[in-house]
């Protein structure tokens, strides 16, 4: 039976009864709205521990001033339909006052790395989830940490905040679910409408266009970024906020591409601004 938990004493009690069991947890961070991406982070926890954790938590940290806190969808009954039918044992659902009290000062910054990227339009994200994450593993103490490639830049905050806090948490980084079409699954598609949805396609027709270059030999960054931009220009309500091919730990900026460097992109579909990658 799933069980919820809202408060940090009750989510404290849980895991110090499961670890003197010695169970082991698994844990799948989301803010929500849950789909198949999230189901299917929450399928292989499920495979590799035994006990599953989720937590639904909108972090207001990870938002700007103009983003979409206040709009993101909420849904939680539906949530918990789904994580029942898929056997997860606990969803921790705190509000913020119980993450953040008032007195809350406490910043984590993943220097070099939250200013790249995604982080251009959005500053202090970065710094947002790496407090929340922190917090989070400290209280659920996982095993192993689920999380999805969707989200390229955050799984390498996330791992480099492992390795240079050196917390005991095994971080497992998922592939990107998507629809028939290619477009990755995301909360926030919710806000697109039916002419947006079919021009939000550029975003992984772009990254396959990437692919096939250098699978035909092209390596020169600047070459593929440019037929890149093209795909995505060519829809009428696409605005190109960033395309970078990255190295996948440091997200400096390749010249030339490697085996295992990151193409990622963040395009705005009118108003809604959707992420994207894949591994070259
Ligand atoms: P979110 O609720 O958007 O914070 O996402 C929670 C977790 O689900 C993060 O680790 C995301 O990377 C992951 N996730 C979101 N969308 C997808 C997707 N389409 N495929 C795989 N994982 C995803």
């Amino acid at each position: 039976m799933l069980q919820v938990i809202t408060s940090i004493s009750d989510i404290k009690n849980k895991i110090q009864t499961l670890k003197q069991n010695q169970l082991t947890i698994g844990f799948v961070p989301t803010m929500g709205a849950l789909h198949e991406g999230h189901l299917s982070l929450v399928r292989q926890a499920k495979k590799e521990n035994d006990q599953v954790f989720v937590s639904i938590f909108i972090n207001p940290l990870q938002f700007g001033k103009n983003e979409d806190f206040r709009q993101y969808p909420r849904v939680f009954d539906k949530d918990c339909e789904l994580l029942s039918s898929e056997g997860v044992d606990i969803v921790f659902n705190p509000i913020p006052a119980e993450m953040y009290p008032d007195d809350f000062c406490t910043s984590v910054i993943p220097r070099h790395l939250e200013d790249k990227l995604c982080g251009k339009s959005r500053p202090g994200h970065f710094r947002g989830v790496a407090v929340v994450v922190l917090k989070l593993f400290n209280l659920v103490k996982p095993d192993i940490a689920y999380f999805g490639q969707k989200d390229f830049q955050q799984t390498v905050v996330i791992k480099r905040i492992v390795s240079d806090l050196n917390l005991d948490v095994n971080i497992k980084i998922l592939p990107t679910i998507r629809d028939n079409e290619g477009l990755a699954l995301s909360s926030r598609n919710a806000y697109l409408n039916e002419t947006e949805k079919k021009d939000a396609l550029c975003l992984y027709s772009s990254l396959v266009k990437a692919q096939s270059m250098v699978n035909a030999g092209i390596k020169k960054a600047e070459e593929i970024l440019l037929e890149m931009e093209k795909v995505i220009n060519n829809c009428k309500t696409a605005r190109i906020d960033y395309i970078s091919i990255v190295n996948p730990e440091t997200l400096a900026a390749v010249p030339r591409v490697r085996k295992g460097d990151v193409v990622a992109l963040a395009v705005r579909i009118g108003k809604t601004r959707l992420i994207d990658n894949v591994i070259l």
